[in-house]
């Protein structure tokens, strides 16, 4: 068992920021692991964090280590865990769950009503070790690279998004391109959809939606994403709208540009009740509204994982920056700026 101290990326205080500190080694308990993290990558929600929002501060208790996507060693594990063994290469199913609740005792854990989160609920990833329990263990292939491990929880996020429905042969639009969106796109394409059209208004991004299999990149500050849909689909509309912006003028585009029958998968999480034209855009179109949370425990994670082991998706090019640990001020830096992909931290 690891006992000291280990240096870990803290929210100290209700602030903007963070800073860097010596913190004790998370103590497990007989049911936890305890990792030695390789890579954490930072996630929108750490940015929310990290830049202290109306979100944050309803939600996160200080002080704490946040972040929550990760890959690693097992360093340690709890009297009672036989599942998982020192030595082990794993990342984690960042959702907590209780097992008990109705959704959980009837195959649907991912919407437990007692739902904690690693790096929000519970002490994070941007550090040199995080403890999980043993059940949110995701093994990984030796030869996976530790940065494209780190990125599997929010890959799952985009695989449960887009498989939420099959789209083979059909057109796909993916509304908002930071990095989920970016992986959705990968995903769509993967599944085989005919057109993936990618929209923001980012060149950056967009520019990595091209490189990530979109056939179309829409850049809404000079063209009108509804026309483009229209003209690809001979008027039809898009078969699966992915909408992950959160924007309210973005989601009656989305609903606009589904076709009659087709599928409109919400991912993104806007901050304010959005009014949407039910009758003409939901109702007399026979569309079907999904929201998605999570990923499915764990039919999600075993999708990624052979989505990543047999080369299908290359989620290289989304990863454009890593740096140490101690240098996370860049990293955030840069995702609020959104001239980035995916931000890596190596403790
Ligand atoms: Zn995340
Ligand atoms: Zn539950």
């Amino acid at each position: 068992m690891q006992s000291g101290k280990m240096k870990a990326v803290m929210k100290k205080h209700g602030a903007f920021g963070a800073v860097l500190a010596e913190v004790p080694i998370p103590e497990i308990d007989k049911h936890e692991v305890l990792i030695k993290v390789k890579a954490a990558s930072i996630c929108g929600t750490d940015v929310h964090i990290y830049n202290w929002d109306q979100w944050a501060r309803q939600r996160i208790k200080t002080p704490c280590v946040f972040g929550h996507e990760f890959s690693g060693i097992v360093e340690a594990v709890g009297e009672n865990v036989s599942s998982v063994k020192i030595g082990e290469y794993v990342s984690a199913e960042t959702h907590i769950v209780c097992g008990t609740c109705v959704p959980c005792l009837t195959g649907k854990p991912h919407v437990c009503k007692n739902t904690a989160i690693i790096g929000v609920d519970t002490a994070g990833c941007f550090a040199e070790y995080v403890k999980v329990p043993a059940e949110n263990v995701w093994k990984n292939p030796a030869d996976m690279d530790p940065a494209i491990a780190s990125i599997q929880e929010p890959l799952g996020n985009a695989v449960h998004t887009v498989l939420e429905s099959q789209n083979a042969g059909g057109t796909t639009a993916i509304i908002g391109c930071g990095p989920i969106g970016l992986m959705a796109v990968a995903v769509a394409k993967a599944a085989g959809a005919a057109q993936v059209v990618a929209i923001d208004k980012n060149e950056y991004r967009l520019a990595l939606a091209k490189q990530m299999g979109a056939t179309t990149a829409v850049c809404i500050e000079k063209e009108d994403p509804l026309k483009i849909v229209s003209a690809l689909t001979e008027g039809e509309g898009a078969d699966l709208v992915c909408e992950m912006s959160g924007h309210p003028s973005a989601i009656a585009q989305g609903l606009a540009m589904a076709a009659n029958g087709g599928r409109f998968h919400i991912l993104s999480l806007p901050e304010h009740p959005v009014t949407i034209d039910l009758t003409n855009k939901v109702v007399f179109k026979g569309l079907t509204i999904q929201g998605i949370t999570g990923r499915k425990m764990f039919t999600t994670w075993r999708q990624v994982s052979q989505l990543l082991g047999s080369n299908v998706l290359d989620l290289s090019p989304i990863i454009t920056h890593q740096f140490p640990l101690e240098e996370f001020e860049k990293g955030f830096e840069l995702m609020r700026s959104g001239q980035c992909g995916k931000v890596i931290l190596i403790p």
